[in-house]
């Protein structure tokens, strides 16, 4: 059964998605060059659910031309999803740590938030905005994920990798638990649960594909037939994969968006592919997202001429 609710349908046949048909040169109506500017990975949850607050995301959204916004939660914020993250709770690294981290960000009640969904739907905004939730996916709980998602229309579900087996391989306060680790081991575990991600048939969008980067450990093995059994899972599953400015944005990270070896793998899988910020603040809505577009057309432009 698949649970997606997707309003965001393929139109057409270009890698970046939001390419509008057969104007993919100039966009007429917009008139302006390529595709729609999307925004599709804002966390609304550094203020109250009031319409004033999302008018602050389109106020910058607006600022920096972008025509559709996708808003969203982080699933550690509710409650009713705590159950999901018990493998965090017992880590013999940093568990202790985790735990503590759980409690303090599990405060909300996931009805409050589609109550406020439902009620924004009522308004009509400057831009085309969606809703939905970012979801910390682990093997072991898909059924407690559905079971959380399930008798809502959902504009969007992203699915994120930010566990390995218990470990929170991306939290600056626990970064020395990366020392003693197997750097290659830990990114083969990364694309293995990834890869059950998107099987899951869960979701509509993969989040940050490679952030296991985060602090800027890399394999020596190649990983080119792992991306390959990514890029294909995504296609198989019609997932869209982000190309995200977070790490640049939130850890100072030196490469904007996606590592150029994925993502030519992903293009020549015809996955398509999402920009987005991952903003946590108005002030970063839409950051870098024309950078972002402009070194994806340079991809896809370079490999049809070549
Ligand atoms: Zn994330
Ligand atoms: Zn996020």
């Amino acid at each position: 059964m698949k649970l997606r609710k997707t309003k965001n349908k393929r139109k057409n046949g270009c890698p970046l998605y939001g390419w509008p048909f057969l104007s993919w040169y100039v966009n007429i109506k917009k008139r302006k060059w390529g595709s729609d500017m999307i925004d599709a990975h804002v966390h609304i949850e550094r203020g109250p659910y009031t319409k004033e607050w999302i008018m602050e995301f389109i106020s910058y959204a607006e600022k920096r031309d972008i025509d559709r916004l996708y808003l969203l939660e982080h699933s550690h914020r509710f409650s009713d999803f705590v159950n999901i993250y018990d493998s965090i709770l017992e880590n013999k690294d940093c568990g202790e740590y985790q735990r503590e981290w759980l409690s303090r960000k599990s405060e909300l009640r996931l009805s409050d938030y589609k109550d406020f969904i439902n009620e924004m739907r009522k308004y009509k905004f400057p831009i085309e905005i969606s809703f939905g939730l970012e979801i910390c996916y682990f093997p072991e709980k898909e059924e407690e994920i559905k079971e959380c998602v399930s008798n809502f229309d959902w504009d969007f579900l992203t699915g994120s990798i930010h566990w390995i087996d218990g470990w929170g391989f991306d939290h600056p306060k626990t970064k020395d638990s990366w020392n003693e680790r197997d750097i290659d081991n830990v990114y083969k575990r990364y694309y293995e649960l990834m890869i059950q991600l998107v099987q899951s048939n869960i979701f509509d969008i993969l989040a940050h594909p490679d952030s296991i980067k985060c602090f800027g450990h890399y394999p020596s093995s190649d990983f080119t037939n792992i991306y390959e059994s990514l890029a294909t899972a995504l296609k198989e599953s019609e997932m869209k994969a982000e190309f995200s400015n977070g790490l640049y944005i939130n850890y100072g990270h030196k490469e904007l968006g996606l590592n150029t070896d994925l993502l030519k793998i992903l293009l020549d899988n015809n996955v398509q592919i999402v920009t987005a910020s991952d903003a946590h603040r108005p002030e970063d809505v839409g950051k870098y997202i024309m950078e972002a577009r402009e070194l994806i057309y340079k991809l896809i432009l370079n490999r049809s001429t070549t």
